[in-house]
């Protein structure tokens, strides 16, 4: 049966690159509202896991489903699995908004350009209303004067605001953001998180990797913390910082206090 508040359901996602096995069984559900912070070493697959969701990685085995409704897949050439209907992957695609570490802003278009370039060619947009949709996004991230800027005019803290608009401008159901602070000088870091606090009090439902520790406690309604492809612990964030069951997760944390 299913079940329209919960978002994205995962269920033992596995991923291998060859013989090294990067997801060894990841189950997660993100009801609606849920923002779930992904924590974890660097190499312990969080990346890898973010990808397979939107299958920008192939995963290798495991079951994705988005408001309910299962993302049919079947093996592909390498073994890995595929879309078995291209038309299904690419709505669910739109259902899902990624921000990336490293921006990712198109350097030849100006910021406005940016932001209403998916919602003209992908979601058929009028160009007045992409413009309209654009501009309120804009003010949201305090960015609105920047809007006939390029990229390389805004400093990195401002194109990650950017970046985040732009996904909002499609009007994903869920939220992906990897690392999203993580290229940016210290003193830049607040106001992207300032953005996504914002976006987690509006009830949006995201899926954060982050080593933002007291940000991840302050914002999250569950904490998963991953190691070595599989999820080592997970619960609320009192649970998970105050208590973990886990004497890595606990080591982790005490490392990145
Ligand atoms: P994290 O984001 O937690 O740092 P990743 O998901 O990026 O971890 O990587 C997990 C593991 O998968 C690492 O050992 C990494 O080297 C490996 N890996 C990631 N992408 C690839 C790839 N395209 N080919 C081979 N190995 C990969
Ligand atoms: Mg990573």
């Amino acid at each position: 049966m299913s079940d329209a508040s919960v978002a994205l359901e995962i269920r033992d996602l596995h991923k291998s690159y060859g013989s090294l096995e990067v997801l060894k069984g990841i189950s997660l559900q993100a009801r609606d509202g849920d923002v779930i912070s992904i924590l974890g070493s660097s190499g312990s697959g969080k990346s890898t896991f973010l990808r397979c969701i939107n299958l920008l990685e192939a995963p290798s085995s495991g079951l994705i489903s988005m408001a309910g409704e299962q993302l049919r897949l079947k093996k592909g050439k390498a073994g890995d699995l595929e879309a078995a209907d291209q038309k299904q992957l690419e709505r669910m695609r739109a259902g899902i908004g990624f921000v990336f570490q490293n921006f990712n802003l198109w350097p030849h278009m100006t910021i406005l350009e940016n932001i209403i370039e998916a919602p003209i060619s992908v979601l058929k947009r009028s160009k007045d209303e992409a413009i309209a949709r654009a501009e309120e996004l804009l003010k949201k991230v305090g960015l609105f004067e920047k809007r006939h800027n390029y990229p390389s005019q805004l400093s990195g803290g401002q194109q990650q605001r950017i970046a985040i608009a732009r996904t909002l401008a499609m009007d994903p159901q869920v939220l992906l953001f990897d690392e999203p602070t993580s290229a940016l000088d210290p003193e830049l870091v607040n106001e992207v998180l300032n953005v996504m606090r914002d976006l987690a009090s509006e009830g949006r439902t995201m899926l954060i990797v982050t080593h933002e520790m007291r940000f991840a406690r302050d914002v999250s309604s569950q904490i998963v913390f991953l190691h070595q492809g599989r999820v080592e612990e997970i619960g609320p964030p009192e649970q998970v910082f105050g208590n973990p069951n886990s004497e890595r997760c606990r080591e982790f944390l005490s490392s990145h206090l």
